[in-house]
Parts: C-alpha cells; structure tokens; sequence
C-alpha cells in the first residue's frame, strides 16, 4: 500500500504528489481544516498536521473541507483539468470537421487568457493545442479515449519531471560527446576537436597554440553559463514556456 506511513505522506504533501490523491486527506490542527494532498496552500508545520483515511473521516472529526482544494467534492472540484477536457473536445470537433484550428478563437469561447491556456493545456496534455490537433486529426478520434488526463497536476511535480527530462538530455549529450571527442582525438581535425573538449575540458585532445586560450576562455564563459543556468533553472523553465508559447502554440 503506497503511502504507508505518516513519514511517506509528508513527502507526498511537501512535493505535492498527484499520485497520493485519493489515498488520504491531511488536517491542519491549528485551522481545523482538511485538504488533498495536493492543495496548493502553503503547508503547515509537520507538527500541527494529522492524516485522515478520507474526507468523511477527517469531517466526523470536526474538520472542516478546504474551500481551495475541495476535498468534500469528487468531480469538477480541479478547474484547471475540467478547461483542459473542455478544450480537447472542442480541439477533436474542429479536427474532425475538417475546419483550421485558430488559436484565439478557441481562448475566445473558453473565456481564458491565451497564455494561461496554453500553460495549462501544454502541463495536462504535455502537447501545445496545435499538436493536439494534429494529433486529433492523426487519430481521428479524441486522443484523451485512450489516455485520460491526470486527475491534477501540481507545480512541483512538473518542475520534477522538467528537471528528470533535463538531465536525461543532459546524459544522452554528455554520452554523444564522448563519442565525438574519441573520433575527435583520432581524426585531431581542429573544429570537432574544440567542439569536444568545451563540452569536456579535461580531454586531451590536441589544440593548436593560437586557439588555446580562445579555447579556455570558452570554457570558463561555458561554465560561468552552466552554472548561472542551474542557479535560475526555475526562471529558464518558465522562459521555455513562453517561447514555446510564442512559436509553437
Ligand atoms: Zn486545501
């Protein structure tokens, strides 16, 4: 049984995990009010909390149902995830009508912000709207049929799965270099060596003099890059999305 003990469940609440929805509520003991394991409120201190097995247990106990995260309702308490759906249907008509997917139009009968759609659309569905059209078009069914969208999804765990994708990248990138840095030090041609040996400084493939300390200050310019990247990887996440929305949506 996952989330076994009070220990597991609080991991689960500090990284609002959406996968602990549904296994429990918790109570905060100074408010007197229960919530999902999901709400985004902030979260109080570890020893003010209690665990409840559901909402009615949680209730009989004088607790009182959130009114953000709604854990006395069962369906359309996550607004977010019921435009989403609303969206997709309306997505899968036009594709199969055969009509052009115009962006604002569609924002226009959700009554939503374009910006604000396109996050929320590309964090349930992980396509932009225009995909998803495509992908309905590819289909010719609503793709939702055969995977159903999360029954929430939280800003923590997103940045989570950003980070997981990240450094998967990051792997598959270090491992190719490697490669181009062995065929690098074989072939000693000057180009693919300098493109090598920025993405590995401690390579020993040969530079010629003139470029050497072109080729350092490069790195240190690389690194200084890396660094400030991972310093602001939450700011870089957020700039994705915008450019993404921007040129994709
Ligand atoms: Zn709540």
């Amino acid at each position: 049984m996952p989330f076994e003990t009070d220990d597991l469940k609080y991991i689960a609440l500090e990284n609002r995990d959406p996968s602990a929805e549904g296994h429990f509520v918790y109570c905060v003991k100074s408010t007197m009010i229960c919530c999902r394991p999901t709400c985004y409120s902030r979260l109080a201190l570890r020893r003010n909390i209690a665990f409840c097995k559901d909402v009615k247990e949680a209730m009989d106990k004088n607790y009182r149902p959130c009114k953000r995260c709604k854990p006395n309702i069962e369906t359309g308490w996550n607004s977010s995830r019921e435009m989403v759906i609303r969206a997709c249907s309306l997505i899968c008509r036009i594709a199969s009508n055969g009509k052009k997917f115009v962006l604002d139009t569609l924002v226009e009968e959700l009554k939503v912000s374009k910006f604000h759609f396109c996050r929320m659309f590309k964090n349930y569905t992980g396509l932009t709207p225009r995909q998803f059209y495509l992908k309905c078009k590819e289909l010719k069914e609503n793709p939702l049929k055969s995977k159903p969208l999360p029954i929430v999804e939280t800003k923590k765990n997103l940045k989570r799965k950003k980070l997981l994708a990240r450094n998967t990248i990051t792997t598959e990138c270090s491992s190719r270099n490697t490669l181009e840095n062995s065929e690098a030090c074989l072939s000693s041609s000057d180009t693919s060596s300098m493109d090598a040996s920025l993405s590995s400084p401690g390579s020993n493939t040969e530079v010629t003099n003139d470029n050497e300390s072109a080729l350092e200050d490069l790195i240190l310019q690389h690194q200084y890059f890396q660094e400030e990247a991972n310093k602001d990887l939450e700011d870089l996440n957020w700039v994705d999305d915008f450019i993404e929305f921007l040129f994709f949506a």
